[in-house]
């Protein structure tokens, strides 16, 4: 512990500047890494996130020693929707895809010889934080805003982290957070909308997607807030792609709830950059509902390189789309049910029949080949 390792060099996302040290840039904008160069895939071995060790620019060692066993999710036929693939991402140790990026934000952390975490979160993203901190023990503080529900609470209380409720929304929660941290005491803001590490970890969707599937998908429908499972596979799809592996990009196909979109606003009108929109009616896709996503820029600019479009589903077919997952066997939170209510939706399916939607923006959205769907979120959590 303590010792430090030489991250490749940092770069804004917004005005290119390197990184200083800082969990954001001078100007603001969230920083990231350069690609992993991915070479000699022949010997890779092991299972789970723990496979890709070596294009996470961490010590082995340390993922090893903070793991709980993430990645390595299944990937199953839809079966009545040819070509579509469901990515079990539930299936994980706390029970969303935020493992994978925890895990390795965590353990970068401690590589660097961080002494306690703050967090902030609106749920999934804490408890997996929370759970990796306590098996890297590390002390963990996680600020959620007052809407979180109460069993997500709980679940981060069971991991022994110290939980502040925050009253108004997600961007309370996290001001709370950074004003908590200091460094004097070893503090670390534990960011994983910031933190580029958390995109390291995530990335590994898109690796596992090509090992299972033994070549790129064609399409990836990904819900979208912040956009960290959204970046990440665009980022572990970029790699392959510049490693020979894969013969193309999948087209991202980002998808946000209607309540809460400011991506698929910013995509509709040909913006750059996402404008904050106004505080929206509560939606059950609560882990999805960031108003002024701090990656956006980012998002859209991926999902623009792969020819792929951001949509927004009315929030009618979200409790559909998570019933139809029930009669699949699948159990998901309503957020995990989003991405599927537009799969179900581009492919006319009947289970969408009752639902009224404004197909003016999905024009980009045909998709043909394989697509693969990740749901996000155990149904357990809100049960
Ligand atoms: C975090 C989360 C998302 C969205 O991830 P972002 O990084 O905010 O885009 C979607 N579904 C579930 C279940 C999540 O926990």
């Amino acid at each position: 512990v303590g010792r430090r390792i030489n991250l490749p060099e940092l770069r804004c996302t917004v005005c290119g500047a390197a990184g200083e040290g800082g969990w954001r840039c001078r100007c603001g904008g969230p920083l990231d890494l350069p690609e992993a160069v991915v070479t000699g895939v022949d010997r890779l071995s092991g299972a789970g996130l723990r496979r890709y060790a070596p294009f996470v620019p961490l010590p082995a060692e340390m993922l090893e020693r903070v793991s709980l066993g993430e990645g390595g999710t299944a990937l199953v036929a839809a079966g009545d929707l040819p070509g579509v693939w469901l990515k079990l991402e539930f299936v994980s140790p706390t029970g969303s895809f935020k493992d994978r990026g925890a895990a390795v934000l965590v353990a970068s952390a401690l590589t660097r010889g961080a002494a306690a975490l703050v967090a902030d979160s609106s749920g999934n993203a804490g408890s997996a934080i929370a759970a990796y901190a306590a098996r890297a023990g590390l002390a963990c503080t996680v600020f959620v805003p007052s809407g979180t529900s109460p069993a997500k609470q709980g679940q981060i209380r069971a991991y022994g982290a110290d939980l502040r409720v925050v009253g108004g929304d997600r961007s309370a929660a996290a001001e709370a957070a950074i004003a908590a941290v200091s460094p004097e005491t070893g503090s670390t803001y534990a960011s994983h909308v910031y933190d580029p590490m958390f995109l390291q970890g995530t990335k590994t969707f898109a690796y596992e997607c090509w090992e299972q599937l033994g070549r790129a998908p064609d399409a990836v429908v990904v819900p979208v807030g912040n956009g960290t499972l959204a970046l990440g596979a665009f980022r572990g799809f970029r790699e392959l792609l510049a490693g020979g592996l894969v013969d193309r990009m999948p087209r991202l196909i980002a998808v946000q709830s209607e309540r809460c979109a400011p991506l698929a606003a910013a995509w509709a009108s040909g913006e750059a950059v996402p404008a904050k929109v106004p505080p929206a009616p509560a939606t059950v896709a609560e882990g999805i509902a960031i108003r002024t996503p701090a990656r956006g820029a980012q998002v859209l600019a991926a999902v623009r390189s792969t020819r792929g479009c951001v949509l927004s589903v009315p929030e009618a077919a979200i409790a559909p789309a998570q019933a139809d997952l029930g009669r699949r066997g699948l159990l998901v939170e309503p957020t995990a049910a989003v991405a599927w209510a537009a799969a179900l939706l581009l492919s006319r399916h009947p289970a969408m029949a009752a639902v009224a939607v404004d197909r003016s923006g999905w024009r980009d959205a045909g998709v043909s080949g394989t697509m693969v769907v990740p749901l996000c979120g155990s149904g357990l959590k809100t049960a």
